[in-house]
This record gives structure tokens, C-alpha cells and sequence, in this order.
């Protein structure tokens, strides 16, 4: 049910003394004097993460090489034991989830393994016109590299109003001429969330097998891939899971395929007893650390073992229920205070909370990058200008307070009101 809220300041504070969650800010460092509300593309670093961090940095100063395998947590092991640690989010048995690569390199190696294009019949991948635009520039060079043209062989859904695209109409599209179909689990400018679940049954009941893009969505959302029949997933750990800048990405394939060949091969998928044979025949290890190709990043790793157990600790129920607060608040906000005359915001992400992610789009057509600017030298607060009119603002579930979001959209009036955006080139 929709809460009633109030525009005061005193009822943020109310807010936030009523919040369950609020004592997970003190584990987190906030850039000082500042309003951080980009955690959608960098999440903030933790003491936990840290100490994960400097444990590493230590062991590497005391055990050279041997770090790779001592005992206990050792960094041979350190991809699946992450990707174990990390299973519970996505609604994954621990053997189904590995910590390695990255976003990008993790999409080419899940799509070479399942895109086989056959001559004639299923050649084509469903993706979107909206997505981030790494992945298209991916499938497309996968596309080429079966020697086939991007142009006749991706399908892009189309969105009619550039922010938002119906899950019926990628549904609609799903035909025998489909090889694969690759998807954003949300669309990384409005916010948007598509319905992972119905449209993955579509996909499975014509026997396509659907991947999905889940950067903007795992740590702040619950996922059930396997309830819902999900082929193969990736994602990054730098958003909503506050593992660092660059960190190790995530990739999750279903146990049906641990018998299919990784389209990319390396050493560290090798079945892990036998890696050290240094055989020249690839056999791979039977699980999602089968699709590994080099050595762990093992200081781009270490920081996810702190930060995860702080997303575990709270709860990806909790911290779904409070972020969809927060980002009703902001929307309540926003339209009851800066949507008419002369400030002329508007709010370009759903506004039914199930249809959203984590972050709110705030649209401005004519002053967006100027007010975004103005934003951060004049009042400290971090947002995310997406060109051309588009500030996106994530309240951060684990360390924003309420009052930081009711302060916000009044730094963004005063800057209408006082006309503070026009000193910005
Ligand atoms: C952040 C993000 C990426 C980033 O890819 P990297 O390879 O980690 O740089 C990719 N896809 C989506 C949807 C993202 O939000």
C-alpha cells in the first residue's frame, strides 16, 4: 500500500527515526559534507570491505605465492567461494554463481556459449534499444564473429517513449527465428525493472535461451533465477554491492548447463583438482567455475567478501523494502514540489514501485546537466547526469537517510528559484 506522506522536515526525520535500517550507515564512509546519491554506479566503500581488503594486502606481504593456497580462504578457491557467498541473492545454489572477470567480458563469454546461430532457422538475439550500450556493442561483435550482420540479426525492441519499454512487447517478438534472447533486468536511465520472471517463462516455453544483465538490480532487488527458469545471468559488484571501483563481476548459469562448453576457455575454468596437471586437453570444472579464464583478480575480489556480508546481514528483503520507500518518497517529493511552474521537473521512472529499481530518473529538458553540475559545487551532493536531460538520484538503502532526499529536492528548488544553474557554463 502507498505510504501518506509529508512534505516537512521534521517528518524525514521522522522518517529516518523510524528507519530499521539506519545503523548500517556508521559502517560506511561517507565522502565528507557530502550528499552521495550515486550509488547506482559506484556504491561507497565499508569498513567491511575494507577490512577484506587489508587482509588480503597482508597475506600477500606475508605468504607471497602461498597465499594462493593456504587453508583457509584461500585465493585459489576465492571465485567460488564468493560466487557461493553471493548464490542467496539471486535465488542460486552455491555452485551455480562464480565471482570473476568482468561485466562485459562475462556477456562475451555466456553469449559465445549459448549463441549458435543455425543456418537459415534461429540466428537472430532480442535485445533493446534502451540498454547500456556495452552490451549492444558486444552481441553485435559476437554476431560478426559468426561471420553474420548485426544489422538483420540483432532486433532491438523498440521503447515509444525513450524511457520505458512494455514486457509484452519483447514477449510479443519471441519467435522461431530467435537464437537467444539477452535482456537488462532494469533499464540503466529510467529505472525501469522488467518482469524477469514472465518474460523468462515466455522465453522457455519457445525453448530460447534468455540471459540477463542484472548490474542495476542485484543488491538491491531479490532475484529467483532458478524458481523462474533463468539460462544464465551477469553482473557487476561496484553498484548496489559496494565492492569497489573496477571490481570482480559476477556470472550465474543454471546446473542444466554445467555439460555445455564455455564459448571462452582459460586455465581457471579447469576442473579444479586437476588444473595443476597442466594438461593440454580443456576440460572444464562442472559448475559456473568451469566459465573462469584467468587467474582471480584476487585484490579486485577481496573487498566483495566485507561488503556482501553487509548486504546479507541486512537483508536483500529489507534493504528492497526500504529502498522502495525511499524512492517513493522522492517521487512524492518531487511532484508535489517541483513539478509545476517554474521549476518544470518531471519523474521519468515508473512510479509503480514494482516496475522500478533503485534509482530515480529526474528529468529537465532544457537544465538537467547544468542543475546536476550545480548540484554537486554548490551543495555537495553527488548525482548521475545522464545526457541529455535525465539526474539520476539513488537513495542508497544501506547508507541514505531519508532527510538526505527531502534535502535534496530542496537544494533543487532553491537552485530554480535563485536561478543558481545559469552561473554554469
Ligand atoms: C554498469 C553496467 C555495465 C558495466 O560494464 P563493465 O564491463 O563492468 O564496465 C554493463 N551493463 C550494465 C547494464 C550496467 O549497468
Amino acid at each position: 500500500m502507498k505510504e501518506q506522506f509529508e512534505d516537512s522536515e521534521s517528518y524525514a526525520h521522522q522518517l529516518d527515526s523510524d528507519d530499521p535500517l539506519s545503523e548500517y550507515r556508521n559502517h560506511f564512509y561517507i565522502p565528507k559534507n557530502t550528499i552521495y546519491l550515486d550509488g547506482n554506479s559506484l556504491g561507497l566503500l565499508s569498513r567491511e570491505a575494507e577490512q577484506s581488503l587489508h587482509r588480503v594486502i597482508d597475506e600477500w606481504k606475508e605468504l607471497g605465492i602461498l597465499g594462493w593456497f593456504k587453508q583457509d580462504k584461500s585465493w585459489f578457491h576465492i571465485g567460488e567461494d564468493l560466487g557461493a557467498a553471493a548464490a542467496p541473492l539471486v535465488g542460486a545454489e552455491p555452485n551455480e554463481v562464480v565471482a570473476t572477470g568482468t561485466t562485459t567480458i562475462n556477456l562475451h563469454s555466456l553469449v559465445s556459449t549459448f549463441y549458435h546461430p543455425e543456418q537459415g532457422k534461429r540466428t537472430k538475439i532480442i535485445a533493446d534499444e534502451l540498454d547500456f550500450p556495452t552490451d549492444i556493442y558486444a552481441l553485435k561483435s559476437q554476431i560478426k564473429l559468426k561471420g553474420l550482420d548485426p544489422k538483420e540479426h540483432l532486433i532491438l525492441i523498440p521503447s515509444d517513449d525513450g524511457r520505458t519499454i512494455d514486457d509484452e512487447r519483447i514477449i510479443k517478438r519471441m519467435d522461431d527465428d530467435v537464437a537467444l534472447i539477452l535482456l537488462p533486468s532494469v533499464l540503466y536511465r529510467s529505472g525501469q525493472l522488467f518482469d524477469m520472471e514472465r518474460i523468462t517463462h515466455a522465453a522457455n516455453d519457445l525453448k530460447i535461451p534468455i540471459g540477463w544483465d542484472c548490474c542495476h538490480s542485484v543488491g538491491v532487488i531479490p532475484h529467483k533465477f532458478n524458481d523462474w527458469g533463468v539460462d544464465f545471468a551477469f553482473w557487476c559488484s561496484y553498484k548496489y554491492l559496494n565492492s569497489g571501483p573496477g571490481g570482480t563481476g559476477f556470472l550465474y548459469l543454471n546446473k542444466k548447463h554445467f555439460d555445455k562448453e564455455p564459448g571462452l576457455a582459460g586455465w581457471f575454468g579447469y576442473e579444479k583438482a586437476k588444473q595443476f596437471d597442466m594438461s593440454l586437453d580443456f576440460n572444464h570444472a562442472k559448475s559456473a567455475g568451469g566459465w573462469q579464464i584467468s587467474s582471480s583478480n584476487i585484490l579486485c575480489s577481496a573487498p566483495i567478501e566485507g561488503a556482501l556480508n553487509l548486504t546479507l546481514k541486512a537483508g536483500i528483503h529489507n534493504i528492497r523494502r526500504k529502498s522502495t520507500k525511499q524512492t517513493d518518497y522522492l517521487i512524492y517529493l518531487v511532484d508535489k514540489l517541483l513539478s509545476r511552474e517554474p521549476y518544470n521537473f518531471n519523474v521519468g521512472t515508473p512510479r509503480n514501485p514494482e516496475k522500478r529499481s533503485g534509482h530515480v530518473a529526474i528529468e529537465h529538458d532544457t537544465e538537467a546537466r547544468r542543475i546536476s553540475d550545480c548540484l554537486r559545487i554548490n551543495y555537495n551532493v553527488i548525482s548521475d547526469f545522464r545526457y541529455p536531460n535525465v539526474i539520476r538520484l539513488a537513495p542508497i538503502a544501506l547508507y541514505n537517510k531519508y532527510h538526505e532526499i527531502w534535502y535534496v529536492v530542496q537544494c533543487l528548488k532553491q537552485i530554480i528559484d535563485e536561478n543558481e544553474y545559469e552561473k554554469f557554463e
